[in-house]
């Protein structure tokens, strides 16, 4: 039987995250000991743990069929590969960071200037565009010390709070591109496997959605129902049933976790109480 095979991180910060995403997906994977390879016990997949930076070139090669991976590695890895779908975990941008008690004046600050990176592609695209000439020395890791050493004036590296930029005595100044984990797959993926894929696209879709969305109930008297359907259209329209006090509805819908809050300030001034905000598990459109 057709298996697609599929890579993820063997171990850093995307792995945890990429193999909850397929359990959520209804996919079970053996718990223990991570093998180079695991395959699924309900679904026609096969699990590759790999290091992230040979993921493209894995895919690319069709030693896998699928990945999971940061954005920022695919762009850097420039491979024959297509983002199918992001993932919104692992958010992160590249930035560029200098000594904070440099001047900081606009990207041409960089002209003539060392910055070390372990992503030299994306960089060069950059200064490119900006029309700056620096050198950049690729380093493979640790690279927020370099500065410190005397290896290089700047860094261009992964941010995601600054405080490893703080310790370091570094201040970012320009960001460059934000990146989050995306799934990456070969553009000519086979029929068969196409489809395999298509339903844990489904799948992942609807995990996303639950997740972005919270199931609300509220009781509101009659009168301001139709106003509160605008507010909460849900996912086709509200449900009202009628509660036994006279006058009194109870609402059901869906609301966005962001818009949570301001929806909230709006149905208590119309009156509404009881409010309960239920997670949802599942949620297929
Ligand atoms: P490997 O050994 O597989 O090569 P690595 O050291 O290159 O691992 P990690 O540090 O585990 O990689 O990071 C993997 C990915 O997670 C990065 O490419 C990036 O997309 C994302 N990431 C890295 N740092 C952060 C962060 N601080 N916050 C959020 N996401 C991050
Ligand atoms: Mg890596």
């Amino acid at each position: 039987m057709t298996k697609l095979k599929i890579a993820v991180q063997k171990s850093g910060r995307l792995s945890e995250k990429s193999i909850q995403l397929l359990r959520e997906c209804g996919i079970s994977l053996p718990n223990g000991d991570r093998k180079l390879r695991m395959e699924a016990g309900n679904f026609p997949i096969e699990v590759l743990f790999l290091r992230d930076d040979d993921i493209p070139q894995y895919v690319e090669q069709g030693v896998a069929d699928v990945g999971i991976l940061g954005e920022n590695e695919v762009w850097e890895k420039d491979k024959q590969v297509v983002i199918v779908e992001k993932l919104g975990f692992a958010g992160c941008r590249l930035s560029l960071a200098i000594p904070k008690d440099e001047v900081y004046s606009g990207p041409a600050y960089f002209q003539g200037k060392r910055v070390a990176t372990s992503y030299p592609r994306i960089l060069q695209k950059y200064f490119e565009e900006q029309q700056v000439h620096a050198t950049i020395e690729e380093i493979g890791g640790s690279v927020e010390i370099a500065p410190g050493i005397g290896l290089a004036d700047g860094i261009f590296d992964i941010v995601s709070t600054g405080s490893t930029l703080l310790m370091n005595g570094l201040k970012e100044v320009e960001v460059v591109v934000k990146s989050e984990a995306v799934l990456i797959g070969r553009p000519d993926l086979e029929a068969d496997k196409q489809h395999i894929l298509d339903k844990i696209l489904f799948r992942i879709k609807a995990v996303r959605n639950s997740a972005e969305n919270k199931y609300i109930l509220l009781n509101a008297p009659n009168n301001v129902i139709p106003h509160i359907s605008r507010i909460l259209p849900g996912m086709k329209s509200p449900t009202v049933l009628p509660l036994v006090e006279p006058g009194w509805s109870s609402i059901h819908s869906v609301v966005r976790e962001d818009e949570f809050w301001d929806v909230i300030d709006e149905l208590k001034n119309l009156g509404a109480q009881g409010i309960l905000v239920i997670p949802i598990e599942k949620m297929v459109l």
